[in-house]
């Protein structure tokens, strides 16, 4: 790595190692075969303090900037690419939007249990006909007396079906007096609510350990004390959140690749053909350099990223590209980690098919690919 760490970021960076190597990487491959969720994992997750990693130590956090983070879900990317993604969302998105926009009251409500894993924090956005185009969501809260009435759809929730705080976005502007991105607000909502239904579980490519699902809002009633921030602001939220969850995608990204260099490095010194290890070819050496050199920048960038973001600086540049270029590095490091497997790398003996399913999704959540090229041109021409 070419980021030279600091005493607490190496201890962090042990912690987490040992943890993924120890309790995640071994059933891995079972979880991801069952589509299981395991609830131990967020529980440990929680002890270790990984799921309050950037919340001040008065909400049970461990107080930490941004690359520290960073560098421990990579870490955990590189053993359960689902357990990163439940653990990425959770410290990038829920949390951070609670602690930066909630009221006292909210955050002394929900954010020490979740810093210790006993919430688990989901992010619903998304909804069936409104994915890049986000700001078109049409599920609708309406005021009635101290509630408001939610109904209307979210799609692709991860950890929605287990999680204990859900921040969902919903139109408070009326059908005849639509106010496009500006009539969108956040809710806190908790599943003992009445309404509040799971709908559908996806059956996923990859990632499958990490639940991922459609909830249904009927009649859905929400304490007006659980809009958060102000009303109509929530889109601008989600954008500002979703800013700094890209660096998270990133790292979980940066994961998966280095996971698939190791295990290449691996077989490929072990694998014998032609009377010798396979990495004796060059064919094989110029694809484990490549994946190498490809690592090492998409995870330079992302740290840059997150330097910039503990510097208060704005990371929508930034974080748009290091998303995008970590996806695609683990999207094609995958691929290429398959391919020096060879056919053992296309049956589901070894692990390097899981990567190549879970690689995928990084190019599409938090953003497509696409979108990060149209975030980047854009910022371009500021
Ligand atoms: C496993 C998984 C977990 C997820 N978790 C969450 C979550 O926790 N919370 C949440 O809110 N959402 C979540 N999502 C949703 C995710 O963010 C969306 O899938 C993503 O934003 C893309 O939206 P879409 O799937 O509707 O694709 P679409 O927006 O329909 O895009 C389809 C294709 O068109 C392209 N496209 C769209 N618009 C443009 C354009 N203007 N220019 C060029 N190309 C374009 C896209 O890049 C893509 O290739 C998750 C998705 C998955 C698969």
């Amino acid at each position: 790595m070419l980021t030279q760490l600091t005493d607490t970021q190496q201890e962090i960076v042990r912690a987490a190692r040992d943890f993924a190597q120890s309790e995640l990487a071994p059933l891995a491959g079972e979880r991801d075969r069952e589509s299981r969720f395991d609830p131990e994992v967020v529980r440990q997750l929680g002890e270790l303090g990984f799921l309050g990693m950037m919340l001040p130590e008065e909400y049970d956090g461990l107080g930490l900037d941004t690359l520290t983070y960073l560098l421990a879900l990579e870490e955990i990317a590189v053993a359960d690419a689902s357990t990163a993604v439940m653990m990425s969302v959770h410290n990038s998105l829920p949390t951070q939007m609670l602690l930066r926009w909630g009221t006292a009251a909210q955050k002394e409500q929900f954010l020490k249990p979740m810093a210790r894993g006993e919430l688990l924090g989901a992010f619903a956005l998304s909804e069936p006909e409104a994915g890049s185009d986000a700001s078109a969501l049409r599920a609708q809260a309406v005021r009635d007396g101290d509630h408001w009435v939610l109904n209307g759809t979210k799609a692709w929730v991860t950890s929605g079906s287990h999680a204990g705080v859900i921040v969902a976005m919903a139109r408070t502007d009326t059908p005849e007096q639509r106010r496009g991105s500006r009539g969108i607000s956040a809710f806190i909502l908790t599943p003992d609510l009445p309404g509040l239904r799971i709908s559908k579980k996806e059956d996923k490519m990859g990632l499958r350990a990490s639940p991922t699902v459609q909830l249904a809002f009927e009649d859905l009633r929400v304490p007006a004390d659980r809009l958060l921030g102000e009303e109509g602001q929530g889109f601008t939220y989600a954008m500002q959140s979703l800013d700094n969850g890209r660096l998270g995608i990133a790292a979980q990204a940066t994961g998966i690749a280095r996971a698939a260099l190791e295990y290449s490095l691996a077989y490929a010194d072990e694998r014998r053909q032609f009377g010798k290890a396979i990495r004796e070819f060059q064919a094989i050496q110029f694809k484990l350099a490549d994946m190498a050199t490809r690592i090492e920048a998409a995870r330079a960038v992302l740290h840059g990223a997150a330097a910039a973001k503990d510097r208060g600086e704005s990371t929508t540049l930034s974080g748009a590209m290091a998303k995008l270029l970590a996806s695609e590095t683990a999207m094609w490091a995958a691929t290429q980690a398959v391919q020096i497997y060879g056919g053992y790398g296309y049956v589901t003996d070894y692990p390097v098919e899981r990567l190549f399913r879970d690689a995928k999704v990084t190019e599409i959540y938090e953003g497509t690919s696409e979108v990060q090229r149209i975030v980047i041109a854009r910022e371009l021409y500021r």
